[in-house]
């Protein structure tokens, strides 16, 4: 039997799993039809597609820079050598910081870390019980399992749902916004004057990144991956399952009209919404672990809006469970 089960394949439980099963019989659940969460890739064809979650990776701490290293000699990671255009801003780009993605997509350090994981997708839990020193889980197709341990990457309102009861009052009780974020992914005609990347100043529209720019594939389209604003997906998301034509348009729209791109027949579209994108106020904390009941969390929203931030939230709970 195992005795850890890990919720969530995003870079969080990704990393806590690997770090775990060096020593412990580890097993992974994600609701998702993949590995990755919100550096998710989503596959058109082949090797085609869009990073619709994680843009690109830019490491802050000392740590971390040494694992993105490590992962670009060993190929799983690359530089991207897009050139970002800020738009009606003085911003200007700090060559400094490294851009760094997947090779094939945002999800590789997933896909990397859980290689020799059992990882079980399209598993949603939902419902946790505790009962006799064991964990009761119940997932969406009717299975309960046990363990001994778990660990909860999920964002913070989607923990609170699943396990208040079981967590100390003064660390689930507290309040955490987690911003919303509409993705809309387009295929437009082939421009030769396209540049890799806009920063907008705009109340809609906040990025767009050209996916053919990263070299991964050659697409006879142009691939655009277009980023709301947080304010205004905050507004939009509870109804973008219902409006996602419309928001998707509105977004079409503002990109051809700030990038002064030639307006083009639309190939494809796709939106996808995130609920839940991001915290920028991190907590004292970095993870929590109860020892007693054997219940862990890790995750970004601890420590900042960053993939780094699951990373460094993950190493702080395996610290905790190890000591
Ligand atoms: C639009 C967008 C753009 C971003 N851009 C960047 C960027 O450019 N650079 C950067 O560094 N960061 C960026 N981020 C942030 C980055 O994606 C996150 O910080 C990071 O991916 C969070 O990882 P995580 O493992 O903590 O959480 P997640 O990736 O959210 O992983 C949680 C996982 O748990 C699963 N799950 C949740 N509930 C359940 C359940 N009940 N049962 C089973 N599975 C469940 C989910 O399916 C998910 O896979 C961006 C995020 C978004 C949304």
């Amino acid at each position: 039997m195992s005795n850890i089960c890990i919720i969530g394949s995003g870079i969080s439980g990704a990393t806590i799993a690997n770090l775990l099963s060096k020593k412990h019989s580890v097993v992974l659940f994600d609701k998702a039809r993949g590995p990755g969460g919100r550096a998710s890739f989503k596959r058109i064809k082949d090797k085609i597609g869009f990073d619709h979650g994680t843009q690109y990776i830019s490491p802050k701490t000392k740590e971390f820079k040494k694992f993105t290293k490590i992962l670009i000699k060993k190929k799983i990671l690359k530089i991207w050598g897009g050139k970002h255009i800020f738009l009606n801003s003085k911003k200007k780009e700090d060559k400094k910081h490294l851009k760094i993605i997947g090779k094939n997509g945002n999800n590789d350090i997933s896909k990397y870390l859980l290689k020799r994981i059992n990882c079980n997708y399209q598993s949603e839990l939902k419902e946790i019980d505790y009962k006799n020193k064991f964990w009761r889980l119940s997932f969406a197709d009717g299975k309960v399992r046990s363990f001994k341990s778990i660990i909860l990457t999920c964002p913070f309102p989607q923990l609170k749902k699943l396990s208040k009861k079981f967590i100390k009052k003064s660390f689930i009780n507290r309040s955490l916004k987690m911003d919303a974020n509409i993705t809309t992914m387009i295929a437009i005609k082939k421009n030769k004057r396209s540049n890799s990347s806009y920063f907008f100043e705009d109340s809609i529209l906040g990025w767009a990144g050209n996916e053919n720019s990263k070299k991964r594939f050659k697409s006879k389209y142009d691939l655009w991956t277009l980023q709301s604003t947080f304010s205004w997906a905050n507004k939009k998301i509870n109804q973008n399952k219902d409006n996602k034509k419309e928001n998707s348009k509105t977004m079409i729209n503002k990109f051809f009209q700030l990038s002064k791109i030639k307006k083009t027949k639309i190939i494809y579209t796709l939106n996808h919404g995130w609920k839940y994108s991001s915290n920028s106020k991190p907590f004292k904390i970095k993870s929590y672990w109860d020892p007693k009941k054997r219940l862990g969390v890790c995750a970004d929203w601890f420590v900042g809006p960053r993939l780094e931030s699951g990373w460094i939230s993950a190493h702080d709970l395996f610290k905790k469970i190890s000591n």
